[in-house]
């Protein structure tokens, strides 16, 4: 029942923050502060009332248009939100999955993982945006983003290995040890593959393929996510990002376009942003079916 109930608040929560997301989405890439002024429309400059700030609720109503001037607001308003309240949601409903007997701490631990999980749904929601309509992935993000992950899984280590043995601190640091080296690992081994790929397409193509910021998103993505995790997120979003960049194509030579293909940019953020949250959510039991697959 508090499951039921926390997944339900846990959702209706991630609307409103995916509402706060749509107005940081808007005003980040122009350099504008998300706290002053109110929300307003962005063609006509009114300050929106109550109910037309209300999540999903209020787009649906207006159809998706300014009251006034009756400019678009655009799809990525309610997909936004509708992305965080659904994430979160899920985020609770399969983090919660204790056994009340359980002692405390590992009530500590499952908050920690519902916590980190609802975090870094939104991070990825945000990166996933900015670099779709901006090319743009902010440091200011992803690195924080980085260490932010780095320190919430070796809370978890230590929470967690707090749970079994009766001599505590000694434990405890050797666990909370061993995992801050396995990460640092996992993000240097995730930088390097991306900047190792980078570095292979300059001496092919002697241009630019891959972002520094997409090097930066798969160190945040190996600290929250471990090596195997983000290994898996990658593998995600390069299948994803090779589907998009055919479906470009048989779209563009529809148009007779094709050559402009060549040119054109992939915002292969986006792609790793799909790619870590599926590795997030359901990644344990995706790398399990692949082991066993693979008779590892
Ligand atoms: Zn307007």
């Amino acid at each position: 029942m508090i499951r039921i109930l926390g997944t339900i608040f846990a959702g209706l929560l991630g609307l409103a923050f995916g509402s706060f997301l749509n107005v940081c989405l808007s005003r980040w890439p122009e350099g504008e502060s998300v706290v002053q002024p109110r929300s307003h429309c962005r063609q006509c400059g009114r300050t929106l009332t109550w109910w037309e700030n209300v999540p999903l609720v209020s787009w649906l109503a207006l159809r998706g248009r300014c009251r006034t001037c009756r400019a678009w607001i655009g799809w990525r308003y309610p997909l936004v939100e509708l992305a965080v309240g659904v994430l979160w949601a899920i985020s609770v409903w399969h983090f919660s999955d204790y056994d009340p007997e359980l002692p405390p701490i590992a009530i500590y631990a499952g908050l920690i993982a519902v916590f980190g999980g609802m975090l870094l749904c939104w991070l990825l929601v945000a990166l996933a945006i900015l670099d779709l309509e901006n090319l743009w992935l902010p440091n200011w993000l992803t690195i924080p983003g980085t260490v932010t992950g780095f320190l919430f899984v070796l809370l978890r280590t230590g929470l967690e290995s707090l749970l079994p043995t009766p001599y505590r601190a000694q434990a405890t640091l050797r666990a909370i040890g061993r995992s801050g080296l396995y990460e640092l690992l996992a993000i240097l081994a995730a930088t390097g593959l991306i900047l190792l790929i980078r570095w292979l397409y300059w001496l092919v193509r002697h241009r630019e393929g891959i972002g520094l910021g997409d090097a930066k998103l798969m160190a945040l993505l190996a600290a929250w996510l471990g090596l195997p995790g983000a290994l898996l997120a990658f593998w995600i979003g390069i299948m994803l990002g090779a589907l998009a960049a055919v479906v470009l194509l048989v779209i563009l030579s529809a148009r007779r376009e094709s050559e402009s293909w060549a040119m054109s940019k992939l915002p292969l953020g986006t792609f790793l942003c799909i790619g870590g949250i599926v590795s997030s959510l359901w990644g344990q039991p995706i790398l399990a079916v692949y082991l066993r697959w693979a008779g590892l």
